[in-house]
């Protein structure tokens, strides 16, 4: 299999799934796949008759202090994956495809990345927000699937494609994990093997506390307070493990029954920026 460089290219293919009378489901991805990515390609089979995947680094959404440099790449490896998956196209663009000339526009966002992800990375989502849109005009799918694992990623999307009209369903997919618990992640690869056997702590304090929400517990501070001294007790430097609610993704203190909330987490083992998280509904 083939990645596909040129936007005239993978328009062409696109447009020849669609003339058979294919569906066409998209999903992005930085690339080093692994199962979790996989897991939404079978998600997005169930949905459309052909899937298209791009695996782009987008240079974007880094802000300067982070890891776009060692960020793995693994293309080769990455296409026979999605040839073993049955995609129909790979999209892997260059930096100068995507933004070739100098860029005038942006996008904004606001308030619903003030907290969790958007609070601690700058930036972040509004590049997430552009390359996914140029993606989107790109590929033009009937289905786009993105992972749970970045919900504030999906939420903002899904704002996205109703404020600007994308012609496109979004599907979440569920959390792959380890054996362990651990949400796979692309950049687990940096963990050594101390930092490996401590990182599944992460979601069994997530599944914890949600544990405790569920069950009705009155004082969800203390709760997060206890399980974040001991995660640091641990060796974990947290970044932030709260509670948020699920439409705007602001803390919460006081859940209330027949709400959603997201329980999230960011930590650092080492460098490696590790984020989990687990959807409660009270
Ligand atoms: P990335 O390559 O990290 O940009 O991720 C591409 C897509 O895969 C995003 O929609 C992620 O939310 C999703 N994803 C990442 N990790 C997982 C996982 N462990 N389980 C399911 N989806 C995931």
């Amino acid at each position: 299999m083939k990645a596909i460089r040129s936007i005239d290219d993978i328009r062409e293919k696109v447009r020849s799934l669609k003339k058979e009378g294919s569906t066409v489901a998209f999903v992005p991805t930085m690339g080093a796949l692994h199962e979790g990515h996989l897991s939404l390609f079978r998600l997005a089979q169930e949905h459309a008759d052909e899937v298209v995947a791009s695996i782009y680094v987008n240079p974007e959404q880094f802000a300067p202090d982070e890891d776009f440099e060692e960020y793995p790449r693994e293309l080769e490896n990455d296409l026979a994956k999605c040839e073993e998956e049955g995609i129909a196209a790979v999209f892997a663009p260059t930096d100068d495809i995507m933004y070739s000339g100098k860029q005038y526009l942006s996008i904004e966002i606001d308030e619903l990345n003030e907290y969790m992800d958007g609070g601690s990375r700058p930036g972040f989502f509004e590049g997430i927000l552009l390359v996914v849109n140029k993606l989107f005009n790109i590929i033009k799918p009937d289905f786009a699937v993105f992972g749970q694992k970045d919900i504030q990623q999906f939420r903002i999307l899904q704002q996205m494609v109703k404020e600007f009209n994308h012609d496109v369903e979004l599907i979440m997919g569920p959390i792959k994990r380890a054996n362990d618990g651990l949400a796979l992640s692309s950049r687990n690869k940096y963990l050594d093997d101390e930092q490996r056997k401590l990182a599944p702590g992460l979601y069994r304090s997530l599944q914890y506390v949600g544990k405790q929400i569920s069950d009705g517990a009155k004082n969800v501070q203390l709760l997060l307070d206890h399980q974040k001294n001991e995660l640091e007790a641990k060796g974990f430097k947290i970044d932030y493990f709260n509670l948020f609610s699920f439409e705007d993704m602001i803390p919460i203190e006081d859940p209330e029954a027949g709400s959603k909330y997201i329980l999230a987490g960011a930590v650092y083992l080492g460098e490696t920026r590790l984020i989990d998280n687990i959807i409660i509904e009270k």
